[in-house]
């Protein structure tokens, strides 16, 4: 792991103008220095003071505003940071940073404040990573599960599941290490249960973690229809007072092939496979490109029939070309077949009204259902995409582990769980050494 370096960093932190406050960052061993030199002020450590911030070598004052100073190595950053707070002018702002750097401070590198925090120990990289999500969120259900994430729920359960498995390596270890200690890899029942509750305790991570990873990328859903099916209006009625927010594809104005909506703060990709059709455009070409790399990832098909005209060839030649997924069947237009509103999904299939709102409910359910969102959960955190692909590496040796052991190859068992035990810690990004003896020694009872 590289060590933070040394010099001082600068950098405005707030988008200038929008909100009327203009905020630049100073963090390293002179952010103290250079800010007494520009305002003339001792500042005290977490303290508001109301300063005027001069040019370095003139007496003109730039602004006026608060300033902040939290030393290291209890701040953001673990060093020193000031926080200057002036009017949201970007030519003042602009200012101000280049007459810290004249001071010697250098301008950050995007994300080098929580990368400073990060290599001084103040978060894990999974913390990191929720800073970055926190602050892009698209949704507040998405925004507080960052802030989950960032608050460490999400690495404390890593770190406590790592736990549990250096405690199995242990002790097979210790069994390989120690053969007088007499544990039969076959037989024994403590290697079991443990290897047991490890594989529960994992599924449940990685449960949590994919809904962790759906409210952060969404729901992709690929809807099939014919032309008058009821797709807009389906997906406005889902999408409720936000309404879809449909893009066409750059350079032509027919077909829409995207729609996002945003289900109770789950976000909710949609492809409109009537736009997926032969094209000599080349723009329109690219689009349809794209469509089907998405189409690629799809959660779920929904293929919505007009009640009044039931399945077309076309339909059905629709989903002869795409990939195998779930498919659920929407009946549209009760209100005009005279069907009833179906209240929940059964046999995959869903008869509603996109007009009149009857059965959505039960259809923006099942989406949820099938995100793996729940309604009420307090502890989810957000999670990406190598957080769950790290957790089924993990899944992948552990199986392995319990394979071995079966076969009584405690060596095998023990090398899985240690694959296991990298994939995990590469989620927090901590590498420690792996001085497994001295775990094993610390832990048993040699002497007897
Ligand atoms: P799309 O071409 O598949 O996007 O279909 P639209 O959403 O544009 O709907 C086509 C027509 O069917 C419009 O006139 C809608 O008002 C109508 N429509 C859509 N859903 C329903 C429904 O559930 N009941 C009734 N009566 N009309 C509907």
């Amino acid at each position: 792991m590289t060590e933070p370096s040394g010099d001082t960093i600068c950098a405005p932190a707030t988008s200038p103008g929008r909100a009327g406050v203009g905020i630049v960052r100073l963090s390293g061993p002179d952010a103290r220095s250079i800010i007494g030199r520009l305002t003339g002020v001792e500042p005290r450590p977490r303290h508001a003071h109301y300063v005027e911030i001069r040019r370095r070598d003139q007496p003109t004052t730039l602004d006026d505003g608060i300033l902040l100073y939290f030393p290291g190595p209890h701040s953001y950053t673990g060093e020193d940071v000031v926080e200057w707070q002036g009017h949201g002018n970007p030519v003042l702002l602009d200012a101000v940073v280049a007459e810290m750097i004249g001071c010697g401070a250098r301008m950050a590198r995007p994300g080098e404040f929580t990368e400073r925090a990060f290599l001084n120990g103040r978060m894990d990289l999974a913390q990191a990573e929720a800073v970055a999500d926190l602050i892009e969120a698209g949704s507040v259900q998405a925004a507080t599960a960052a802030r989950r994430s960032l608050t460490g729920v999400f690495s404390t359960r890593v770190d406590a599941f790592v736990e549990h498995l250096v405690h199995l390596r242990m002790y097979i270890e210790a069994a390989l290490d120690f053969p007088e200690e007499e544990i039969d890899f076959l037989t024994d029942t403590r290697l079991r249960d443990q290897m047991e509750s490890l594989r529960e305790e994992l599924a449940e991570l990685l449960s949590r973690v994919g809904e962790g990873l759906r409210l952060r990328e969404g729901l992709q859903l690929v809807i099939v229809g014919r032309p008058n099916a009821g797709k807009s209006s389906l997906l406005n009625q889902l999408a409720g007072e936000s309404r879809a927010i449909v893009t066409e594809i750059a350079g032509t104005t027919r077909d829409v092939l995207r729609a996002e909506i945003t289900l109770d703060g789950l976000p909710v990709h949609v492809i409109d496979t009537a736009g997926l059709r032969e094209s000599r455009d080349p723009i329109e070409q690219e689009g349809i490109r794209r469509a089907w790399e998405e189409i690629d990832r799809a959660d779920l098909i929904l293929l919505l029939i007009d009640g009044q005209r039931g399945r077309s060839a076309d339909d059905e030649a629709t989903l002869a070309r795409l990939p195998d997924k779930p498919v659920l069947t929407v009946i549209n237009k009760v209100d005009l077949t005279g069907e009833l509103a179906d209240e929940r999904v059964e046999d995959d299939t869903l008869r509603l009204s996109a007009r009149t709102g009857e059965g959505v409910d039960a259809l923006r359910n099942e989406l949820r259902r099938i995100a793996g969102v729940s309604d009420h959960n307090q502890d989810t955190f957000l999670a990406r995409r190598r957080h769950l692909e790290a957790l089924e590496t993990a899944r992948a040796a552990l199986d392995e582990a319990a394979d071995s052991l079966v076969h009584g190859a405690g060596e095998l068992a023990a090398e899985s769980l240690r694959r296991a035990q990298s994939a995990l810690e590469a989620i927090t990004g901590r590498y420690t050494a792996d001085d497994l003896l001295g775990e094993i020694f610390g832990s048993f009872c040699i002497g007897k």
